[in-house]
């Protein structure tokens, strides 16, 4: 049977902060299902900070979003037709056409349901944003037990997960940093970091050199700028930092220059790799193994800021982007 289905468009590209006017609601009937094709009604989907990215017409390394069509992102849904033999009505799937109350689509995975564990942690403590977490600290930056990690934007989805990590894989100390008081609370708290700063109290380097008075020996950059300037001060000789993001400047205009002490990456041996998860999929075995033991273990917390509503989701992006969200943002359908 045909579906009314509401999606988000991209209306116009943003120059800086995206606004009201960057996107734009729509109507569509979707059909039913053919062969290989499920109609999927989303339950859950994510927003992200590389989404920001994808708004802009330059080449990376996914392609920019068109102009006029639905958004997209990784998003849960039920089935309620399905094209596909074995896959029933009522299963839980992940896919990649979130912003949008339904949807038809060959490419998905079946979840299985986990026993007290909200479906929506396949969208952050047990999906992309745990394996950015995981082969970050793992892999890229090779952490030995004992070191002492420093992780920027410490409180939202990757960062809460790599600072729990590190201390779960025998980090010697972890030292987080966030936007307010609440989350450093939050994160030598609940998350269990051994110290944090927040950023937006004074010169990074200071706040830094000041809770890492040993140095630091890995640095997880969500944030680059001035952070990541901070954390090269701090490193010990063969420090080793991990690149994932570098949110400081993904709105900016003109983007901030870059750390003015890069010889510093000469003088200690220190190696600086980015990555880009999509490459690690092969590590999403090993991750959900370790991951979720801890999880259902209560090792691991796994916090999550909802809101609610498909009409609430941009305004949900913007709120992650600028750091309204503790863990990880989810739209609730
Ligand atoms: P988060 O849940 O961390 O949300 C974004 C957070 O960034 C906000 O909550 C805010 O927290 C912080 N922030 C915003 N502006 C600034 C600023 N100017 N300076 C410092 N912090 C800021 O998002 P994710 O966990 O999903 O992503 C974290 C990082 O990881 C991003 O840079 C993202 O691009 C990157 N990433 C990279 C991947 C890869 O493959 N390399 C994959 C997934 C994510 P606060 O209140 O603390 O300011």
């Amino acid at each position: 049977m045909p579906v009314a289905a509401k999606e988000i468009r991209l209306a116009e590209r943003p120059r800086g902060w995206p606004t009201d006017e960057t996107f734009a609601f729509a109507e569509v009937e979707l059909p039913a299902p053919g062969p290989g094709e499920v109609l999927v009604r989303n339950t859950f989907m994510s927003v992200d900070p590389y989404m920001r990215g994808r708004m802009n017409d330059v080449k990376s390394y996914t392609p920019p979003y068109e102009l006029g069509k639905a958004l997209e992102g990784g998003a849960i849904g039920e089935v309620v037709e399905s094209g596909v033999d074995g896959v029933s009505p009522g299963e839980l799937v992940l896919h990649g056409l979130g912003w949008r109350s339904h949807t038809l689509t060959k490419q998905f995975t079946r979840l299985t349901p986990i026993e007290g564990v909200s479906p929506s942690h396949f969208l952050g403590a047990l999906g992309m944003p745990a394996l950015t977490a995981y082969v970050g600290l793992l892999d890229i930056a090779a952490l030995k037990p004992g070191e002492t990690v420093f992780v920027s934007g410490a409180a939202g989805a990757v960062g809460s997960l790599a600072g729990q990590i590190a201390k779960l894989k025998g980090a010697g100390r972890v030292i987080g940093s966030a936007g307010s008081a609440d989350k450093v609370a939050h994160l030598t708290g609940k998350l269990g970091f051994d110290a944090a700063f927040n950023y937006r109290d004074g010169n990074v380097t200071e706040l830094l050199t000041a809770a890492a008075p040993d140095g630091i020996d890995v640095y997880f950059d969500n944030v680059g700028g001035d952070h990541l300037e901070a954390a090269i001060w701090a490193m010990n000789d063969y420090g080793r930092v991990a690149a994932c993001g570098s949110i400081s400047g993904y709105n900016e205009e003109k983007r901030p220059p870059g750390p003015r002490n890069m010889f510093q990456v000469v003088t200690k041996r220190l190696t600086v790799r980015g990555f880009i998860i999509l490459d690690h999929g092969d590590r999403f075995r090993a991750m959900i193994d370790e991951v979720g033991a801890w999880l259902a273990g209560g090792e691991l917390v796994a916090e999550e800021t909802f809101v609610d509503g498909l009409e609430n989701a941009p305004a949900a992006f913007l709120g992650m982007l600028r750091g309204e969200n503790t863990g990880k943002m989810v739209v609730r359908l």
